[in-house]
């Protein structure tokens, strides 16, 4: 059986050939199998160069010290820390924290800030308009005397939306709070500065720029200085924030996905944009088609589509030669609609008729020509027999 067209990209990418060829080197006898934090012999310090090296790798991309970057197992842990750690070290300084989010975030920072809601600590969940952004007057509306943290996501990834974090980082910064941003799903598809976002903790994934799974960063500002108490005990590594055998031939593999993303910003963002606005063309000939989240403000390679009256579960299994996401939850009776397509005024409805398409560097125009032919052909389908 052919394999289906590969279009969820924002779920998880491929490792790039010459990322794998990379860690592949960072694995056997003959390679740099060595423990970065042994100091008494050369394998040790073959791999503490190979971890550096790509620790200057990965701060480049966000325009970071390497001093400011910390190897976690993947955004979801950077965010635990990044929330808990900022809020835990407010708390020991003040006694009572309010945190801000928002309602649309990964579940990694909305299920962190439930957690700490039940433990007492107060949290705001904005909810963004239609274009699942977040604006400026939204939070500096929700500020309180005793907000310690904001955390918003750069790039939502079910939306693909941008939200301008620059301004409000801006405006945390001179308030002295501290802002978190979910940049997972921005790294590799728009430029990114921490400076220039004002970010003080900035969470980044290796498997959604082509590098693997279970390896991600967290960047800790230096100055103004950031705190964030460990949340993972045990040897003290990463300047103790973060304990554990660092794992080299993973921190290889991101720090060459970085640099190659690095190199290839404009280049993919070109090929995205053509890829879309292929996809746009050859759905314009089916009415009733209509783009979830800022038309204006995302990145390309996502595209989040509601079909009038297809129900997208349906529309999923008529698209089997495509692989593709709805967003949805699947508990044992029912399927839940997108939280995130809820959070942005859907209905339970129309956020039932949404599919994400997200494309990437290996995707080809034939592909995206194929997929939309499929698309019209099952959702011309399914209407005739509504
Ligand atoms: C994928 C993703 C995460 C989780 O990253 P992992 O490395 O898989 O833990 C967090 N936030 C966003 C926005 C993501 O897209």
């Amino acid at each position: 059986m052919k394999k289906p067209v590969y279009l969820d990209y924002a779920a998880t990418t491929p490792v790039d050939p010459s990322v794998a060829e990379e860690m592949a080197k960072c694995l056997t006898l003959d390679g740099v199998f060595g423990n970065p934090a042994s100091r008494t012999h050369g394998y040790g310090w073959q791999a503490e160069a190979a971890v550096e090296k790509s620790r200057r790798q990965v701060a480049d991309l966000i325009h970071a010290d390497p001093r400011e970057i910390v190897w976690t197992s993947g955004a979801t842990e950077s965010d635990n820390i990044a929330i808990k750690g900022a809020v835990e070290d407010a708390l020991a300084g003040q006694g009572s924290a309010h945190v801000i989010t928002s309602a649309i975030e990964h579940k990694a920072v909305v299920d962190t800030c439930k957690w700490l809601e039940q433990r007492g600590v107060d949290v705001t969940w904005l909810t963004p308009g239609r274009d699942g952004r977040i604006s400026y007057d939204q939070v500096s509306d929700a500020l309180r005397e005793n907000t310690r943290l904001v955390s918003l996501m750069l790039v939502n990834n079910e939306l693909g939306c941008i939200t301008d974090v620059a301004s409000i980082g801006a405006m945390l910064r001179q308030k002295g709070i501290m802002f978190h941003v979910d940049a997972a799903q921005a790294a590799g598809k728009i430029a990114i500065s921490v400076e220039q976002l004002n970010a003080d903790l900035l969470s980044l994934s290796a498997h959604k720029v082509y590098g693997p799974k279970g390896i991600g960063a967290l960047y800790v500002r230096r100055a103004p200085e950031v705190r964030v108490a460990a949340q993972i005990h045990g040897g003290g590594h990463e300047r103790g924030m973060r304990s554990g055998t660092l794992p080299t031939h993973q921190i290889v593999g991101m720090g060459k996905a970085f640099d190659m993303a690095a190199g290839k910003l404009e280049e993919e963002q070109g090929h995205l944009e053509n890829l879309r606005a292929q996809l746009v063309e050859g759905l314009s000939q089916l009415e009733g088609v209509s783009v979830n989240g800022s038309p204006d403000h995302r990145v390309p390679g996502i595209i989040n589509l509601s079909f009038d009256g297809v129900d997208a579960e349906s529309l999923m299994l008529g698209l089997h030669d495509l692989a593709v996401s709805s967003g949805s939850a699947c508990s044992s009776a029912t399927v839940e609609p997108s939280f995130v397509l809820r959070g942005i005024g859907l209905s339970d409805r129309q956020a039932h008729q949404a599919l994400r398409f997200s494309m990437g560097r290996f995707t080809t125009s034939e592909e995206v020509e194929f997929a939309a032919s499929r698309i019209v052909e099952v959702v011309t389908r399914l209407r005739a027999v509504r």
